[in-house]
């Protein structure tokens, strides 16, 4: 596939390059903060599952100004970002929530995000539980560092168990509002979670030993009646005339500036393909191009 037709295929991945994003999902944190104003009065932010960094990115553009401090935490290296703290770490370890509150010197945050997700396996029932127990993790870590009245903000999947954790969030959140900024596909049921006033139980004690991380799949959650049923606003967010990201667009937005190719602001630092960019660089992915007895073209699987 030539580097042109790669970019045909989606329009926040080709404007996260022109405007020097390590990731489309910049443009979910911006669309997302434009309807809820996240990072009014923010100073200290925590940035879960951060890496490659593009929400990073939009933190240090948009919070500005003394004793700003911007945390980002993920499993995997992330390179570099000037006014941006970094953890290698994992958000279900108590040691990562520790790390965090001795960058603040001992003070709360003001907005934890967390655009957390597990490696998606294409079954729709384990990716939704396991991106739920992603979701509580961030939810129980937030617990340790977010200051009462905070904002958290946060990827969720809106599957059959949904409600539940709507429940979960309103039992620390007074406002939470589920979201689809214009840049998260139609075609998937990624939405995020906008958690405002940040009120735990009284006496809650942050712990990391998650009593929520246990629910009983005994309950049809989307049944429960009265109080204990949640019902959370469902809110499309972002301007409507913004790009869609289901949609193909010409290479050429604009009638009067000429396409040209922009590279990827940040490549990814070790991935997985790595090896098999390596081999084909190389001209060393061989396949056997002898004919079959019959005349027939042999097996094209590469050799190496
Ligand atoms: N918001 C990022 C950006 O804009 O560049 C993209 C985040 S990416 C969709 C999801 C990230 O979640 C991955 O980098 C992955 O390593 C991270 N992740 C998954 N589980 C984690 C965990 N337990 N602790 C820390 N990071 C985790």
């Amino acid at each position: 596939m030539g580097r042109s037709s790669k970019d045909k295929r989606d329009i926040y991945y080709r404007l996260a390059k022109e405007e020097g994003w390590r990731a489309r999902s910049a443009f979910k944190l911006l669309q997302l903060d434009r309807e809820y104003n996240l990072f009014q009065g923010v100073r200290r932010a925590v940035d879960l599952c951060a890496a490659p960094g593009s929400w990073s990115q939009v933190l240090s553009r948009k919070l500005q100004g003394d004793g700003v401090k911007i945390v980002a935490v993920d499993l995997q290296a992330m390179a570099p970002l000037p006014g941006v703290i970094q953890i290698q770490g994992d958000i279900t370890k108590v040691s990562t929530a520790q790390e965090i509150v001795r960058h603040f010197e001992g003070q709360a945050a003001d907005l934890v995000v967390c655009d957390g997700a597990p490696d998606v396996t294409g079954l729709h029932d384990i990716d939704e539980y396991i991106q739920a127990q992603l979701l509580l993790a961030a939810l129980n870590i937030t617990t340790h560092v977010l200051k009462p009245g905070g904002t958290f903000v946060a990827k969720i999947f809106r599957g059959q168990d949904v409600s539940l954790l709507y429940s979960q969030l309103k039992i620390f959140f007074s406002e939470v509002t589920c979201a689809k900024p214009r840049s998260s596909r139609n075609s998937s049921i990624e939405a995020f979670v906008v958690c405002c006033s940040y009120s735990p139980p009284d006496g809650y004690v942050p712990n990391m030993s998650n009593p929520l991380l246990d629910h009983c799949y005994d309950v049809n959650f989307n049944q429960l009646e009265g109080p204990n049923r949640v019902i959370v606003p469902f809110l499309a967010c972002g301007d409507l005339s913004a790009y869609d990201s289901d949609r193909t667009y010409p290479l050429q937005l604009d009638p009067e500036k000429e396409y040209s190719y922009t590279p990827p602001a940040q490549p990814p630092i070790s991935p997985p393909y790595q090896d098999a960019c390596f081999l084909k660089r190389n001209n060393l992915l061989v396949r056997e191009r002898e004919q079959t007895p019959a005349g027939t073209p042999a097996s094209s699987t590469p050799t190496h």
